[in-house]
């Protein structure tokens, strides 16, 4: 009698705790949100919809996309030029090509993401299978832009800056991300020109975030994690004063966190070399450079995260 009471205690919880996360999925549910499949183009029930609310993961539910980033991409599926902060996740497609977008807590396949189409001032596209998505109506609370002051810009150098631009934009509360160069000795540098190694750029990322979700020194934190910070003038392969290790500060509050960073890793045992120094003008680097993993669809070479704090 105990097992059985417990067997159907245990089938209970397992129904119980199916029912509260994971939705049953149809056939093509399973087929797209699982297998990863797409609908046909044109067929889907939100492609021409245009109610207001959010759209939440089939699968568990989760609140992935705001009805006021809906627009009409004429592509036959639904498109969102953004997401919910943290609620998609990018991962390189198998295609080896396009960069897939997933529920980032189910793992559910969404669709595609597409950046620099121009479509919205946003200029990105979540390709999103209606299968993949259900709609809630709701009154939209209205987003307020957070100001951005001169404490929500970080700047690092830590290597070949495709890397550094990859990682440090999958954080939540990251807005952009641009890949250029910083403390050199000319005007307007080209990509070429720092490669002679005689302008003293360094490749960097100038990162803008929101401060209320990430703060600098999360990020400074992780800067220092996904690149090593005991090379001199190199990261593993990149060799040249412009792979140098540098965080280039834009007020004495960064300095400060910077400089206290660096102390914990040395009492560490860590022979850090990175430089602290103030920002000077910072100049985006060529189109080719910015978002280099995301359009080729693979993970950096250079850059993997090493936990160091
Ligand atoms: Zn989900």
């Amino acid at each position: 009698m105990k097992k059985v009471l417990f067997t159907l205690i245990a089938i209970l919880t397992f129904y119980s705790m199916d029912a509260q996360n994971f939705k049953p999925l149809t056939a093509e549910e399973k087929r797209v949100i699982i297998d990863k499949g797409t609908e046909a183009p044109f067929s889907g029930k939100y492609y021409l919809f245009n109610k207001e609310g959010i759209y939440t993961c089939k699968q568990c539910g989760a609140a992935l996309f705001r009805s006021d980033s809906k627009f009409d991409a004429g592509c036959g599926w639904p498109s969102f030029d953004d997401a919910i902060p943290g609620a998609v996740k990018r991962v390189p497609d198998a295609d080896g090509k396009r960069v897939e977008i997933v529920c980032a807590n189910c793992g559910a396949h969404l669709g595609h993401v597409f950046v620099g189409e121009g479509f919205t001032p946003k200029n990105t596209r979540h390709c999103v299978n209606s299968v993949s998505l259900e709609f809630k109506p709701l009154k939209l609370p209205k987003i307020v832009s957070v100001p951005v002051n001169e404490d929500s810009i970080a700047i690092f150098a830590g290597g070949c800056f495709w890397g550094v631009e990859y990682l440090m934009e999958q954080q939540k509360g990251v807005i952009s991300v641009e890949s250029g160069y910083i403390g050199g000795r000319t005007k307007n540098p080209t990509y070429e020109e720092v490669c002679t190694k005689t302008t003293g750029f360094a490749e960097a990322v100038r990162i803008k975030y929101n401060p209320k979700i990430i703060d600098y020194e999360t990020l400074a934190k992780l800067f220092f994690e996904i690149h090593d910070p005991t090379q001199l003038n190199r990261q593993g392969p990149d060799v040249g004063d412009q792979y140098r290790s540098e965080v280039f500060y834009t007020s004495d509050k960064q300095k400060e966190i910077a400089l206290k960073l660096i102390k914990i890793l040395k009492d560490k045992g860590l022979n850090v070399v990175t430089k602290v120094t103030k920002a000077t003008e910072f100049y985006k680097a060529e189109a080719y450079h910015q978002d280099y993993y995301k359009r080729k669809g693979t993970q950096p070479y250079c850059h993997i995260r090493t936990k160091r704090f």
